[in-house]
């Protein structure tokens, strides 16, 4: 017999920022220079379980113009437009530490965070996270925050893969940072994976070649490796940055696709 069934949750990709053109090689790393290639800006939204879970934040307004992004809307604007509100949001499972995946966390005051203990402990306690290659993936002010929060039930710190609710399970997917965790999630299609930026679009995984940003080119492809063996296929392990996540699924709202 088989155990108790795992709900089937769906899975939102919001699009907050973009597009961003540069040069091909950034998204398939030291391959493609002479191309040009567009990436958009997400975050993610998971429907169906025992509480809503936002994955990654996005961006804050005030990194969003000190950075000057292009095509920026609020993350928490564009969750609105699904009749969310954000200060209803209680989990927020942080994939890594880059300014555009968790400087948006003031966007969501009510909410405890899953991190990775050692994704936490490299960007705020190792002095390297602060040399120039490291520190401009970083915003002081979260990354504070997120410190302040050390010892409190708001913060989560995670050792490796766990099963955070039913049906979500955190993994370690070391490669693009020292610890990203991406999320495997049970849905009606059967695993799914939002990986985050442990790829930055689907070719990656695809041809097995990574994007520019990666620390940790073996650990990389291992982490390739780990998800395409967890999720039920392929075409179910989601990207950070791929534009086909808006352009190839189906439309929910303004910005919003239905992943799975
Ligand atoms: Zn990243």
């Amino acid at each position: 017999m088989k155990g108790p069934k795992k709900p089937e949750h769906e899975i939102y990709a919001l699009k907050y920022a973009g597009p961003l053109t540069s040069s091909g090689a950034f998204l398939m790393w030291l391959m493609e220079w002479e191309k040009t290639e567009t990436r958009n800006y997400y975050f993610w939204y998971i429907k169906g379980g025992m509480e809503p879970i936002v994955v990654d934040c996005g961006i804050s307004p005030r990194m969003a113009k000190l950075r000057n992004v292009p095509g920026y809307i609020k993350p928490s604007d564009v969750l609105a437009r699904i009749q969310i509100d954000p200060l209803s949001i209680k989990n927020v499972i942080l994939t890594h530490f880059h300014w555009d995946h968790y400087s948006g966390i003031e966007l969501f005051p009510n909410a405890r965070f899953f991190i990775q203990e050692q994704e936490f402990n490299f960007w705020i306690k190792n002095p390297v996270a602060k040399k120039p290659p490291f520190a401009r993936f970083t915003d002081d002010i979260s990354s504070g925050y997120l410190a302040s929060l050390e010892g409190t039930e708001k913060l989560i710190l995670i050792n490796k893969d766990k099963e955070i609710m039913p049906g979500i399970e955190v993994l370690f997917a070391p490669g693009h940072s020292p610890a990203l965790q991406a999320v495997a999630v049970s849905t009606a299609q059967g695993t799914a994976i939002l990986g985050s930026d442990a790829a930055a679009i689907f070719r990656n995984y695809k041809e097995n070649w990574p994007s520019a940003i990666t620390i940790d080119l073996v650990a990389t492809l291992n982490t390739y490796d780990k998800l395409k063996k967890k999720a039920s296929s392929i075409d179910l392990i989601f990207p950070g940055h791929d534009r086909r996540m808006l352009e190839e699924y189906p439309v929910i709202e303004e910005d919003i696709t239905k992943l799975a």
